[in-house]
């Protein structure tokens, strides 16, 4: 079973009578225990398909499944219980992940009132994300980088099946965004946790078993193992990545000519 499934998922904002496709005809399955890093130019959406998959938005067209559940099928109540006891996240801005009034180890243990509580856990992340010592200090009184790193801890904390991270690292020196990185590894080796990270940072895109791009609302690409793919669309688009833009400028003609396995595509207006 996948533990993500998204089937031409469609998100379109309205502001001020204005609408904004996020996200066109998203398809993509993630297995359980795949480490996926999510690329992309800003505004691309990213965020927006993280909130998706997060249950903070519903989706405006298409079918979402976590772990073979269908998310457009649960009431309210039900869609909160699968997030808090299956779903960790680190949103982007530290002071949002974490209650400032509230201790390093409190917030932990908060993240963790759906489920069984383990302080032996509380413990053993804050130790792995390096505040071992800083249990007791209000995480109102921390630094934006050791923010993040607790935000880290308490997204962890229910050991979920999924953890979705926007920018986890983009406020830590090379050595914290390393313990963050070796943190999702560790989830995803030790639990099966399946890792979803919106990042530009290529430690983290390097580090994780896949990368899917995404350009205008759709997947344009996906990595593997350090060999880059495009992807056909459902319509059967193709994304030329940015980098042959020089030789297949966005506007221009191609000619297709088939070849045994597949295509090509020459330019025919030079
Ligand atoms: P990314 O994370 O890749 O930068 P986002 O998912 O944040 O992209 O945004 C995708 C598109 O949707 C952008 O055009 C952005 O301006 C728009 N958008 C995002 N959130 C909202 C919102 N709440 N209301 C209106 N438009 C939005």
């Amino acid at each position: 079973m996948s533990a993500v499934r998204c089937d031409g998922i469609v998100q379109i904002y309205t502001a001020q009578d204005v609408e904004v496709v996020a996200l066109r005809d998203v398809d993509l399955v993630i297995d359980p225990g795949e480490t996926v890093a999510l690329l992309g130019p800003s505004g691309a959406g990213k965020s927006t398909l993280l909130w998706l998959l997060a249950g903070l938005l519903r989706p405006s067209a298409g079918r979402l499944w976590l772990d073979g559940v269908e998310v457009g099928r649960l009431d309210q109540r039900r869609l909160d219980r699968l997030r808090s006891t299956h779903i960790g996240m680190v949103l982007q801005n530290p002071a949002r992940n974490v209650i400032g009034y509230l201790s390093a180890a409190q917030n932990v243990a908060f993240a963790q009132r759906a489920v069984r509580t383990d302080r032996r856990r509380v413990r053993d992340l804050l130790t792995r994300v390096g505040l071992g010592d800083m249990g007791a200090r209000p995480a109102g009184r921390m630094s934006g980088g050791e923010q993040q790193r607790l935000a880290v801890a308490v997204a962890l904390a229910n050991a979920p099946r999924l953890l979705l991270a926007d920018e986890p690292t983009s406020q830590l020196d090379a050595g914290s965004g390393a313990r963050v990185i070796d943190l999702i590894k560790d989830a995803a080796e030790r639990d099966g946790t399946t890792a979803v990270v919106v990042t530009h940072d290529v430690a983290v895109s390097e580090a994780l078993s896949r990368t899917v791009t995404i350009r205008d609302g759709r997947v344009g690409a996906e990595g593997r193992r350090g060999e880059d793919f495009v992807v056909v669309g459902r319509e059967g688009a193709v994304q030329v990545p940015p980098e042959y833009h020089h030789l297949l400028p966005p506007g221009s003609m191609a000619r297709i000519e088939p070849i045994e396995d597949g295509v090509v595509l020459r330019r025919t207006d030079t």
